[in-house]
């Protein structure tokens, strides 16, 4: 299966939308598992019509308590066709100025922000206001003090603000999870990950820092440090960096190539990371316990995710993350369900609490104490 970092490298991602579009006729995209008559379904309009919403759709062909009731796009000939191929009505598509009207829209109980990062703030705070859940791709915002507004306004609307963590659903990962926590790896003392690929086209918007708030490190690096929390199971509580950049004309001021960090957690474990846009064959966990070990690799693609531990192999069944995760965000939001590794603000926020200090620590030289405050 072609992976996220496959297509970065070769293409731009707005090159990418138009011939996945163009090439798929509404036929192929119509639903193959149609809800049942009396499921309680959640629907949901994606904002962001680029690449991975393009992917996000294709899994929710599959998705049995999701389904795709609207769009929101600056772009209307995109619209157009997403409109045959989900049979939306007009009513249910939007623009950028005017979908806060979406709060009057009895078909839209979610929207799924799928637009680059530095969007997500802004655009989470209109959904909310609007009344209607948040599912947010990540990284969640580009710092942690607009996280924490994101968090708190979808607490004051009363609505469910959860981040795009697809890897919080996938079977390898909550099994290693699951080992872990019933203390079959012994005290966990080390965690290595490793997330990066080689970026193509430098004019795309992941190497903008207006748009994308950095550079590796909100788009790859961020795997390894949510990766460390859910596989160690804890938060860390300090972290030392060091940057590298080979290509300063690629990589401008405030947008990181290559950043090695460390991190220290309460129980005296510790974790070696390192996030790169400038290195292939770059996505793996390792976790070492004194009973025993866990390795992923790869860890956080699309899979299927390989993984090991002292006991032998796992490679669960794959399933396209994507379907698991929306039906498992539609259980969350309208049965209250409560997923084992969570995806909530709150989690997302722990996430740019940790990015921020990597990047004092980067800044400073130091070890910088992470304080969740
Ligand atoms: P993309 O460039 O393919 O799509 C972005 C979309 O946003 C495009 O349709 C574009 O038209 C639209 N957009 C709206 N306003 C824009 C503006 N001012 N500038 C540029 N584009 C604008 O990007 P993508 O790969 O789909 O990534 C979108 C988000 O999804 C990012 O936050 C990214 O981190 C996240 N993502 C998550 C995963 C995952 O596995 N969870 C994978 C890929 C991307």
């Amino acid at each position: 299966m072609n992976s996220r970092r496959d297509f970065l490298q070769k293409i731009t991602a707005t090159a990418f939308s138009i011939p996945l579009v163009a090439g798929i006729s509404p036929k192929s995209f119509s639903s193959t598992s149609l809800p049942q008559e009396n499921d309680k379904v959640l629907r949901v309009a994606l904002m962001g019509l680029g690449s991975y919403a393009n992917r996000v759709a294709d899994a929710m062909k599959d998705c049995k308590r999701a389904k795709i009731t609207g769009v929101i796009s600056g772009t209307p000939s995109k619209i157009k066709v997403w409109q045959a191929r989900f049979n939306i009505p007009d009513k249910n598509c939007y623009n950028y100025e005017n979908f806060d009207a979406i709060k009057n829209n009895p078909d839209i109980d979610a929207v799924y922000i799928i637009t680059p990062n530095a969007l997500h703030h802004p655009q989470c705070l209109r959904v909310a206001a609007a009344g209607k859940h948040v599912i947010c791709e990540k990284p969640m915002s580009i710092n942690a003090k607009e996280g924490r507004e994101m968090v708190e306004a979808c607490k004051k609307a009363g609505v469910h603000l959860l981040i795009g963590y697809r890897m919080h659903f996938e079977a390898n990962t909550k099994e290693i999870v699951r080992m872990r926590s019933e203390g079959e790896l012994g005290k966990i003392m080390f965690f290595q990950g490793l997330s990066g690929f080689i970026i193509g086209d430098p004019s795309q918007w992941r190497l903008n820092r207006e748009l994308a708030g950095g550079g590796a490190m909100m788009d790859i690096g961020i795997y390894s440090i949510n990766g460390s929390r859910y596989m160690v199971g804890e938060d860390p509580i300090w972290v030392t960096a060091q940057e590298t950049k080979t290509d300063p004309v690629k990589f401008k001021e405030g947008v990181d190539e290559t950043i090695q960090f460390q991190m220290g957690f309460p129980s005296g474990a510790v974790a070696s990371c390192l996030s790169t846009y400038s290195m292939n064959y770059l996505d793996k966990f390792y976790l070492n316990g004194k009973k025993g070990f866990a390795e992923m690799q790869p860890s956080t693609g699309y899979g299927p995710i390989k993984s090991w531990t002292h006991k032998g192999r796992l490679d669960l069944p794959h399933v396209t993350h994507q379907t698991t995760q929306m039906d498992e965000m539609a259980g969350i939001i309208l049965d209250g369900k409560v997923p084992m590794i969570p995806v909530d603000g709150e989690e997302g926020w722990k996430d740019m609490v940790i990015i921020d200090a990597i990047f004092e620590a980067v800044k400073t030289g130091r070890k910088v104490e992470i304080k969740y405050v």
